[in-house]
């Protein structure tokens, strides 16, 4: 799943995976989790974030490969933020393909100048990471995640000058990877501008092979 922070990847991502039974990797929220926990990869990984730009790639692909290596993702699995560089595609294919695995694309495009205003009123769930907007999308219950009713939180990377510079590095760094899978024919782009339903519809109707794959 893919989209510029702020496109609502994080929010399809957690209905897409339920509507599929997939369970959901999501490579920003692994890194919040090690932030959280003091471990030697949050230290290695807090600079980035906080800068918002990207983790370097052996740090991420490590991660990746030792999450593979330690769950069962018999079913497959829905990748939330990951491959972000060229480097990140090389590593899925070639784990795609001891898998024997088949990769398919989904992309949510939102217009920049939306992006800021939709991260700055922006909170997420300590426990598993669901989103809400004070504005467009507001939990029942001001403060409280309305899934598990964890402590919601905002995210210090949504701070406007940290936003501005993730979406710099997504149109830089990640846009490669998009012209990758497109080329490929992989790729599915939805309009993230309709109400959270309605992507969420378009993301089901584009991935309709995968539900026939799994
Ligand atoms: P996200 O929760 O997807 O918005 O990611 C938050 C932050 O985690 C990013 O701004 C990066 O610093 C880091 N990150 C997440 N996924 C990756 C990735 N695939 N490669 C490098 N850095 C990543």
């Amino acid at each position: 799943m893919f989209g510029p922070p702020g496109a609502g990847k994080g929010t399809q991502s957690h209905l897409i995976a339920e509507a599929l039974g997939l369970p959901r990797l999501a490579t920003g929220e692994m890194f919040r989790d090690h932030l959280q926990k003091n471990t030697e990869l949050g230290e290695l990984a807090r600079m980035f974030l906080q800068r918002g730009e990207l983790v370097p790639d052996e740090v991420t692909i490590a991660m990746v490969q030792e999450n593979l290596a330690r769950e069962s993702y018999t079913a497959g699995a829905l990748f939330d933020g990951f491959p972000r560089t060229l480097s990140q595609v090389e590593a899925l294919d070639r784990l795609a393909e001891a898998l024997l695995a088949s990769i398919q694309v989904a992309s949510i495009v939102v217009p920049d100048d939306l992006l800021v205003d939709r991260l700055s009123g922006r909170t997420t769930c300590r426990a598993e990471g669901h989103t809400f907007h004070q504005k467009f999308n507001p939990p029942q219950q001001a403060g409280v995640c309305d899934f598990d009713g964890s402590e919601l939180y905002q995210r210090a990377d949504d701070r406007a000058e940290t936003v501005r510079n993730r979406i710099r590095v997504y149109h830089h760094q990640t846009a490669p990877v998009l012209t990758h899978y497109q080329r490929q024919g992989h790729l599915v782009e939805v309009d993230g501008t309709v109400p959270i339903e309605r992507v969420t519809e378009a993301l089901l109707e584009g991935l309709k092979g995968v539900r026939n794959d799994a």
